[in-house]
């Protein structure tokens, strides 16, 4: 009995740790471990990192499944989304469209009204004449632009909460939710994450950063702002520390006519200021907002990058627990004022005037 069980244990031994090895690539339940997801969605790759036990996986389902649902409903080129709706029956009646799309345009047209026209969802059909991003993008010549302008006034927006109608009141007016959408999604993904139970994620949509929480270790997160000027994706100009917040940045470096950029220098890029036709021009190469809502970070870049960094941060200024920096042509980061504390400049090329 005695040599029996000298015998086995060794091998019970190396079953033990051969279990052991095997059990920690897996999850134990209740042990947390980081789970991430990389998709396509709303025009951009996204990235979900959530920690959470075994269920992590179904958790980001259900959040792609939101992500999903809102593309489908406000993308401009999905034939039935509530958006191509809106725009095919402009100057021919209001229509139905669900909360979600209604709660963005709602939100848009505040913004709209408090940037003066700076920020302006009914830009689409100067978006179209660019067409910049897609295959086919131009400078199309004063005239056009002068033509197509005139189609652009948020104001011939007009909602009927009761009935859940929007109507653009112009035949050949459109929308596009590009410049806020995003930031709707993203706070969505955070309700569905939290309401999951998830206490910690960094969820990344093309620089829309949103996070719950700390890091894991309690640590503040610390996103990257990316240099306008590298072709390389991930070069940082600084880092800000961050928890429960959204980091959102737009710039002119994210889509612009890359031929014309070759031979003349000059960058028409997809942030257009609604006053003139024209790619926003205000000496600015990129703008980061800090808010707790990605669907305000998201609408106030767009709205500080077609201002520029005097009229844009003063706006910014007058908001609580909003912060911002813009930076310009000549390699300036402007602040809001002590925004400049949480911010560590990464490339020497780069100064902070707060
Ligand atoms: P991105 O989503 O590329 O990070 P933005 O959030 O600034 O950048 O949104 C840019 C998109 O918003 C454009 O592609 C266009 O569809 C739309 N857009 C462009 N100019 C304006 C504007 N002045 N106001 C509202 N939407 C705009
Ligand atoms: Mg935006």
């Amino acid at each position: 009995m005695k040599r029996y069980i000298a015998k086995a244990c060794p091998i019970t031994i190396l079953i033990c740790l051969l279990c052991l090895l095997v059990m920690q690539g897996c999850t134990a339940p209740g042990e947390v471990k980081e789970h991430t997801r990389n998709l396509l969605a709303l025009n951009t790759w996204i990235n979900i990192r959530i920690y959470a036990g075994r269920e992590g996986p179904e958790i980001i389902n259900s959040a792609v499944q939101r992500l999903e649902e809102i593309e489908n409903r406000m993308s401009v080129t999905i034939q039935d989304s509530d958006v191509s709706r809106i725009n095919s029956n402009a100057g021919i009646q209001p229509v139905k469209v669900h909360e979600d799309t209604f709660e963005v345009i709602e939100k848009a047209l505040e913004y709209a009204s408090l940037s003066n026209g700076a920020f302006d969802i009914t830009i689409y059909p100067i978006v179209q004449l660019w067409g910049i991003g897609s295959d086919h993008p131009r400078v199309p010549s004063d005239e056009e632009i002068k033509e197509k302008l005139k189609l652009v006034d948020y104001q011939k927006v007009m909602l009927n909460k009761d009935e859940g109608t929007v109507y653009l009141k112009e035949k050949g007016m459109g929308i596009d939710l590009g410049a806020i959408a995003k930031g709707y999604a993203a706070d969505e993904v955070v309700r569905v994450l939290s309401q999951a139970g998830v206490k910690h994620a960094l969820i990344n949509m093309g620089g829309n950063v949103i996070v719950i929480g700390s890091k894991p270790n309690g640590q503040p997160w610390k996103i990257g702002i990316q240099d306008p000027r590298s072709d390389v994706l991930q070069q940082h100009i600084a880092v800000v520390e961050t928890a429960n917040e959204s980091v959102v940045s737009s710039g002119d470096y994210e889509r612009y006519i890359e031929d014309v950029y070759k031979k003349t220098g000059v960058r028409y890029h997809h942030i257009f200021d609604p006053s003139t036709g024209y790619p926003a021009n205000k000496g600015l190469m990129a703008v980061t907002v800090v808010a707790e809502k990605s669907i305000d970070a998201d609408a106030l870049s767009t709205v500080v990058f077609v201002m520029g960094a005097d009229e844009g941060l003063d706006i910014i200024e007058q908001m609580e627990n909003v912060e911002a920096l813009a930076v310009t042509m000549d390699k300036k980061i402007h602040t809001t004022k002590g925004f400049d504390k949480r911010l560590s400049v990464t490339n020497e090329e780069y100064e902070i005037i707060p």
